[in-house]
């Protein structure tokens, strides 16, 4: 199967699985998983924070993050289209009475400083309190800028905010912008990392923060059910996706952008409204295209593809090569036929 639904889809490889199979482990509730505890102290320090958290998912990592820098009837600032808004089953509200606040993104995927200052609210009883920024990088493949990262740390300190980076695909602007992950991360409080997406493991996220502010996730993270025991086995493979699938992504974002030029070529394909900086593709599809047939005639010759019409998605990732690429084209030239 060659499948460009998401890079979620990759598969652990031989290695990662050998290292797997072979990772020391102990219970980590009671902190006694070596192979946790190395990579949580290993991914601090890479990453520029003091302390770090192993978690299952993206979306845990978010919630752990936005309950450990708000309490009860505070609020946080963030995109319409950001995945701790939009695609986490509102959790912040539902598990932590932490009330969101979006703005509309920009163009670029960026929070306008303006709009985001006037929905900071007053310090009065009418009002929840306003306690925190959180940014999403790559968003929607788009990479935030390093300039516009140090102006949201400059914004946050000027309106005592905490800044939050939801980071699940922060190595793909890391690697597109040809930095250092630090370079990055410097500029916020706390950051989220998914390690089971284009980075390869098949299960895990980080958190990132201070000593008090992860201490604080811990408990959380317990009290959500989320408290692993022998996870070193898990906890081996996002090592490995750190230390071995970080610089391979430019091949992915390579793929990305001849995935793009390449569905521009067939009828009824647009993909002119979208700029491709990472692994993420999007297409506007004519109508008279019968998007949906195709994709159920291409999962019979093993291509896999969400169909959609407005910015439909494309993903590349380690398991999608220039040859598939080029197979899902050819396979589309001839069904438009
Ligand atoms: C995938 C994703 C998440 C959530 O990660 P899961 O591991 O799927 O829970 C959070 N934020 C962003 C930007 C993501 O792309």
């Amino acid at each position: 199967m060659i499948d460009f639904r998401s890079d979620t889809v990759t598969q652990p490889c031989q290695q990662m699985r050998l290292l797997m199979s072979n990772a020391q482990v102990g219970d980590d509730v009671y902190g006694d998983d070596p192979t946790v505890n190395e990579l949580e102290q290993w991914a601090a320090k890479r990453h520029g924070f003091a302390a770090s958290l192993f978690v299952s998912s993206g979306t845990q990592a978010n919630l752990l993050g936005i309950l450990s820098h708000c309490e009860r009837g505070d609020e946080y600032l963030c995109g319409q289209s950001a995945h701790n808004y939009r695609y986490e089953a509102g959790g912040a509200a539902v598990l932590g009475s932490v009330q969101p606040q979006p703005i509309e993104n920009e163009p670029d995927g960026s929070l306008c400083f303006n709009k985001l200052a006037s929905a900071i609210k007053p310090d009065d009883s009418h009002f929840a309190r306003t306690r925190l920024l959180s940014l999403e990088n790559t968003i929607g493949g788009k990479v935030l800028s390093l300039a516009y990262l140090k102006q949201a740390r400059a914004f946050t300190y000027k309106h005592q905010l905490a800044l939050h980076l939801d980071g699940a695909r922060v190595y793909n602007a890391a690697v597109a912008l040809n930095v250092d992950i630090k370079e990055i991360s410097q500029y916020f409080d706390s950051m989220t990392v998914c390690l089971s997406k284009g980075l390869g493991a098949p299960v895990g996220s980080l958190l990132l923060g201070d000593e008090a502010f992860i201490k604080k996730a811990r408990r959380l993270r317990k009290m959500l059910g989320g408290g692993m025991r022998q996870a070193g086995i898990l906890a081996a493979a996002g090592y490995y996706a750190l230390t071995h699938n970080v610089s391979r992504l430019a091949e992915d974002h390579e793929n990305a952008q001849y995935l793009a030029h390449q569905l521009n070529t067939l009828p009824g394909f647009d993909t002119q409204n979208y700029a491709v900086h990472t692994n993420i593709v999007l297409v506007d599809i004519d109508e008279k295209v019968d998007i949906f047939a195709i994709s159920a005639a291409l999962k019979e010759q093993g291509i896999i593809i969400t169909p959609g019409y407005q910015g439909m998605r494309f993903v590349t990732h380690k398991d999608v090569t220039r040859d598939d690429v080029d197979r899902l084209i050819s396979a589309m030239a001839k069904l438009l036929n």
